[in-house]
């Protein structure tokens, strides 16, 4: 990783970088903070006199050679400063609810304008809405590009940044050009590292977020960490990571409740966390439950799925959709939770990552 002394580095300086990258077989790609940019080497970096040709100019600080599987996503990472916001919210900082319909009915939009404005009444900063949908069985509704006027409607009467989830490159490049706020990429997905390189090409210049869940079937935390690298290696430092529950072993929940897992990831990773209870338990009742122990377990923020009548709703909204009342409840327990996040955090064992 290469670390300019100045946030942006002129065409010129950028051609002597990939010029001498490429005498080593190595390429860069730019990664677009939020203060500055800096660059990925792709390829072997560890030629030494690559490093002392580079640290040489004048206007580099360093270069990183972190020797990790996702060094762009490790707690060691310059990354670890690069802050990530949304809806006016400093992930880390301060709590995050993205709240909103599983899935949005372009046969039934006022259902979802009524949802976008009680979410925002209730305390929510991003507001959700799957367009189009991976739904188990093809016969059952896969989604609609119509969608996407419902949630434009919804962000320009609320203000609210909108979230959606996108399965391939079609659907991303209609999302980018809605000018999503944030970007889903399901469990389903969470292993398809052509689509999340594309991801990363595609909205790194945008500053795009993008809420990356963790697989159904993923073990070690590593090989979350590491596909979330995939993201920020094709140039968008913006992921936040989503557990929202694995293979299902406890009767009675959809998965696996897995927000113990937020701990672990703060040693690895300074990416911030954002905890999908709904899909998790997958019953409107065991949702509070299973958000406030989120909070408690160290996570950013809650995403949350939230419908103003779930009995009306699609997708997953009848099962496991709380009502905007509930909502504001848990966003102010949540709150009081959250605040104590700092007393705890010298009890993890990297207060650097804690501190996220
Ligand atoms: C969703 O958010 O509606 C969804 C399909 O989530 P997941 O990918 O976690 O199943
Ligand atoms: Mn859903």
């Amino acid at each position: 990783m290469i670390i300019p002394k100045k946030d942006l580095l002129n065409d010129a300086e950028v051609q002597e970088l990939t010029d001498i990258v490429g005498e080593f077989d190595c390429t860069i790609t730019p990664i677009i903070g939020a203060t500055r940019t800096i660059f990925a080497i792709r390829g072997d970096e560890r030629h030494e006199l690559m490093i002392n040709r580079i640290e040489g100019l004048p206007y580099i600080d360093r270069v990183d050679t972190i020797q990790s599987p996702h060094k762009l996503m490790d707690v060691q990472s310059e990354l670890a400063r690069h802050e990530i916001s949304i809806g006016g919210r400093v992930l880390g900082r301060d709590l995050l609810i993205v709240a909103g319909h599983c899935t949005v009915d372009p046969k039934n939009p006022q259902l979802f304008i009524e949802t976008a404005h009680a979410v925002k009444e209730a305390g929510a900063h991003v507001l959700r809405g799957g367009v189009w949908k991976p739904r188990t069985s093809p016969h059952s509704y896969q989604g609609d590009a119509k969608g996407v006027e419902v949630i434009l409607r919804a962000h320009e009467e609320t203000g609210l940044p909108i979230n959606t989830e996108v399965m391939d490159e079609e659907q991303l490049r209609i999302a980018v050009e809605a000018g999503a706020h944030m970007i889903q990429v399901g469990a389903r997905n969470a292993l398809n590292y052509a689509l999340l390189k594309k991801i990363g090409e595609l909205t790194g210049a945008k500053g795009t977020v993008i809420l990356l869940k963790r697989g159904m079937h993923m073990g070690p935390v590593n090989e979350f960490v590491s596909a979330a690298e995939y993201i920020v290696s094709a140039g968008n430092p913006n992921v936040v990571l989503c557990p929202r529950g694995t293979v299902p072993g406890l009767d009675g929940y959809r998965n696996h409740p897995d927000e113990s897992i937020t701990p672990l990831l703060k040693q690895h990773t300074w990416a911030p966390v954002v905890v999908d209870p709904s899909h998790s338990v997958g019953k409107a009742e065991y949702v509070p439950h299973a958000a406030l122990a989120a909070i408690a377990y160290g996570a950013d923020g809650l995403c949350i799925e939230t419908h103003c009548q779930p009995r009306k709703g699609i997708g997953d909204d009848p099962k496991q959709a709380i009502t905007p009342d509930v909502l504001g409840d848990l966003i102010r327990d949540a709150s009081t939770i959250f605040e104590l996040k700092n007393k705890y955090q010298s009890y993890l064992p990297n207060p650097a990552a804690a501190s996220r």
